[in-house]
């Protein structure tokens, strides 16, 4: 194994002790925590549940994820007020973003719940699925405070799409969640797109085709080895940069300045202003220098890395009856301690070792 592997596995089995985690000294929140490469946190990913409805080949191969597979049980879970106090306690820390997802998010039951009790907190609030529940849920999502939605589509075609999906879910599914979602208000919308090369690269065109000029902005992202399971090879990532190529052959693109510092997509616009696209290219473009996310798993483990291969149990703390403090405190030292840079120091060796899931950190 690599010293780089050691170092990533060293500072978290350390911290994962529950209650070691609180540091002697408490850690106040100023709302501006620095990790050692000095960098914020600000945003929180929120995982509501490791199951899905899809089994798509890049995240949960039904080959893995098969009715034997040792989902969390509900007693792990963390309840909406766990979550909510979690989050808390990160936004006194300095996070104004927090985005919902999992798993399929909308899987959890009363899921508007969770968000009506996040919406009070003074931030922005986001949610990823892959769109199938949005005709059933996305009034009461809305009417619950979610801000936007950012729905997953990997192809526009049903062949293709069955293949990503591997659940027979047809894009009219989708379309209709995407529909929904746009009569409820949770606009701007994003279309997230994983492209796998060779499997549905030749989507891409169509995709850029079919959501220009509707307002909603298609993210393609660089297929990842994130988790253990889905295979990934080098081979199978297809740059940014070549998706770029493709759509600017047929409807040309320039290059647009990010939203704000540290956005993970980069912005092109179609040069006759009928909208734009995003690109996320984690694996030939990395971004870690402003990576500014942390992920709290279902089960209360904060994750500061998307490649860790362990979490920060804070549940055991929240379930020891600890107070705020100490918990807030506990934010702080881990974040203090981060110094994850996974996507620049990935290696074949780094790629094969055994990582959590994205099923259960939440992407
Ligand atoms: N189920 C929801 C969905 O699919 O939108 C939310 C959870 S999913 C894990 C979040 C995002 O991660 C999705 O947009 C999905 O396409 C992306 N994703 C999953 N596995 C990936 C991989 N190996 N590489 C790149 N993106 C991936
Ligand atoms: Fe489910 Fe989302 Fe993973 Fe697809 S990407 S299997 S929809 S969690
Ligand atoms: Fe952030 Fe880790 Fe991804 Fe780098 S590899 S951008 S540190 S989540």
């Amino acid at each position: 194994m690599s010293e780089k592997i050691i170092h990533l596995l060293d500072t978290r089995t350390v911290a994962n002790a529950g209650a070691a985690l609180v540091p002697a000294q408490p850690i106040p929140a100023t709302g501006l925590l620095v990790d050692t490469r000095g960098r914020t946190v600000r945003d929180l990913r929120i995982s509501v549940t490791d199951r899905c409805n899809f089994r798509c080949i890049y995240c949960m191969p039904k080959s893995v994820f098969d009715k034997d597979y040792p989902y969390l049980a509900r007693s792990a879970l963390l309840s909406f007020e766990e979550i909510e106090r979690i989050a808390r306690l990160f936004v006194a820390h300095g996070v104004n973003k927090l985005r919902i997802t999992g798993g399929e998010p909308l899987l959890r039951k009363n899921v508007e719940q969770l968000i009506e009790r996040l919406a009070r907190l003074p931030v922005e609030i986001t949610l990823t699925t892959n769109g199938v529940l949005l005709p059933q849920k996305a009034r009461a999502l809305r009417d619950a405070g979610l801000t936007r939605v950012t729905v997953s589509l990997d192809a526009m075609d049903d062949p293709t799409f069955r293949l990503m999906n591997d659940v027979d879910v047809p894009v009219g599914q989708v379309l209709d969640g995407i529909e929904a979602a746009h009569a409820a208000g949770l606009t701007p919308l994003k279309i997230n797109m994983v492209v796998k090369r060779g499997t549905n690269d030749h989507a891409i065109v169509p995709m850029a085709r079919h959501f220009r000029g509707s307002g909603h902005i298609v993210r393609f992202i660089e297929f990842m080895d994130v988790g253990s399971s889905n295979g990934w090879k080098m081979d199978e990532v297809l740059p940014s940069a070549d998706v770029i190529a493709r759509i600017n052959a047929e409807m040309p693109l320039e290059p647009i300045d990010p939203n704000y510092p540290g956005e993970v997509a980069q912005r092109w616009r179609y040069s006759d202003g009928s909208g734009e696209i995003g690109v996320i290219s984690s694996v030939t473009q990395a971004f870690c220098s402003s990576c500014t996310r942390a992920r709290l798993s279902t089960e209360g483990k904060v994750y500061t890395c998307l490649f860790a291969t362990e979490g920060h149990d804070l549940r055991s703390l929240l379930r020891d009856g600890r107070s705020d403090e100490d918990i807030g405190s506990a934010i702080g030292a881990l974040w203090q301690a981060r110094g994850d840079r996974y996507s620049e120091i990935r290696t074949a060796e780094t790629a094969a070792a055994r990582k959590i899931e994205m099923s259960y950190i939440g992407g």
